[in-house]
């Protein structure tokens, strides 16, 4: 890698790479790259400590019920053991020791569809900014979403490959972030923010700022739909999304409408497939959603205009449903009057798919889709809360934590991170919460994560701890 700066694994190479970098940039902030020692050994796997949380109850990801006081302990970035005997530890020194005094330990939550890049600007402060800035600000609201307990997302569109490698390599506190890269979409369909008088495009000629920013790729035809999808791939999207049918947020797409042809949609699952990897589409209506699964997607998202028949077509064909309930028509979301009526059409889908989704019992995933809000984006716990109308507790947990765990195994070889997520066993990936609460009694306590959460553990290391000791 590049002067040795993207991965250090020891801090002397580390050092080296950064002193290699202060030669050749010269005017650059020297105390911007002056890592204290403490800090660039965080950054570095073998720095993960080993960490003892005893005397805990267990939310597992799958189980309706607690276990019995448990201690576990996490070594490395992996759960090591669980026993409900005490487990020593070589020296306590050595390994660091929470006291759980009962409370509960849960997996990390996991947000099936977010935006990582859309959260907190606005359509247009989107369009307006460079992408440092967008970045940036991306990576302050990745340390918020971590703080609230989500752990892991899917990211379901926009330019999100830079923030998800500085997480990954620990420049900053984030989730696990499953990229999709650009949103693929047809002119005038969901994810095509141009006006009307940017057109008639200029065939081969300049991308649209959207575009360029890498938030969404115009395309056309199977081969221009080939060309977007790959170039994703190539930057490392760990899935596909496409845009079958019109959106809320987009300024010229109808809800009714389907954008994509058959032959469209399939150049993208081929593409995917090749890859080793699958099509996620965003689709509402019926034919949308039939469309999409005549041509081999794997996912469907949203969802809320399906009607019985194509509720039964995705069970029978084993068709995930990657949905959110959508809370209530909040001023906060920055939407203009055409764009809050399409919303209020959605909203009021809301009990037709859950209803639909227990009816035929469709594998279905939970995210939050929350968009162009710093405000919306506090409520991502409550909006897993709100899944109460429609499920257990418990049943709620599972989707968020195991269920979506297996969502995102169907990226197959290009997920990012090998490994189990959203269970709480032996051999498992580290994302960790302790929980001042039963959350399988109270599923609100989701809803304040500042209050709730005492501990939040990511990949082996400890990100939040207000444990009273
Ligand atoms: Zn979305």
């Amino acid at each position: 890698m590049p002067f040795g700066l993207s991965v250090p694994t020891s801090l002397d190479r580390f050092r080296q790479g950064t002193t290699l970098l202060l030669l050749l940039s010269g005017a650059l902030c020297l105390g911007a790259w002056q890592i204290p020692a403490a800090q660039a050994q965080s950054a570095s796997p073998s720095a993960r400590s080993t960490t003892l949380f005893e005397n805990v109850r267990i939310f597992d990801g799958k189980s309706p019920t607690l276990s019995a006081t448990s201690n576990v302990l996490v070594r490395g970035n992996v759960i090591e053991r669980i026993s409900t005997a005490p487990i020593d530890v070589p020296s306590r020194t050595d390994a660091q020791v929470i006291n759980g005094n009962g409370r509960v330990l849960m997996p990390g939550l996991i947000d099936a569809h977010w935006h990582a890049m859309l959260v907190r600007p606005t359509p247009a402060m989107l369009l307006a900014s460079d992408i440092g800035y967008s970045t940036l600000l991306a990576g302050v609201e990745a340390t918020a979403t971590l703080m609230r307990g989500f752990t892991t997302v899917r990211d379901m569109g926009g330019p999100s490959f830079s923030l998800k490698r500085a997480i990954d390599e620990g420049l900053l506190p984030g989730p696990r972030i499953y990229s999709s890269g650009a949103i693929i979409t047809i002119t005038s369909g969901h994810g095509d923010f141009r006006q009307r008088s940017d057109l008639p495009r200029t065939i081969g000629g300049m991308l649209a700022r959207v575009e360029q920013l890498g938030g969404s790729m115009i395309a056309d035809s199977p081969d221009e739909v080939r060309v977007r999808a790959r170039e994703q791939l190539m930057q490392g999207a760990s899935q596909i999304k496409l845009t079958a049918g019109g959106g809320v947020a987009s300024p010229f797409s109808p809800l009714d409408v389907s954008t994509f042809t058959e032959a469209e949609l399939r150049a993208a699952v081929e593409a995917a497939e090749n890859w080793g990897t699958y099509v996620c589409t965003h689709a509402y209506t019926p034919a949308s959603i039939q469309r999409s699964i005549a041509a081999g997607v794997k996912c469907i998202e949203h969802a809320h205009l399906i009607d019985d028949a194509t509720a039964r077509l995705m069970a029978e064909k084993g068709v995930w449903l990657s949905t959110q309930p959508f809370l209530d028509l909040s001023p906060a979301s920055g939407l203009g009057p055409a764009e809050q009526a399409k919303l209020a059409q959605v909203v009021t889908g809301t009990d037709r798919v859950y209803a639909l989704a227990r009816k035929y019992g469709i594998k279905t995933a939970f995210g939050t889709d929350i968009l162009f809000s710093e405000a919306l984006a506090k409520r991502q716990g409550a909006m897993l809360a709100a899944l109460t109308r429609w499920y257990t507790p418990a049943e709620a947990l599972v989707m968020a934590t195991s269920t979506n765990a297996e969502l995102l195994q169907l990226s197959g070889l290009r997920n990012p991170y090998p490994g189990k997520l959203g269970i709480v066993e032996e051999r498992a990936l580290a994302d960790l919460l302790l929980v001042d609460g039963n959350p399988l009694e109270d599923l609100d306590l989701i809803a304040d994560p500042d209050r709730s959460y005492l501990v939040i553990m990511k990949d082996g290391r400890i990100h939040k701890d207000t444990l009273p000791r």
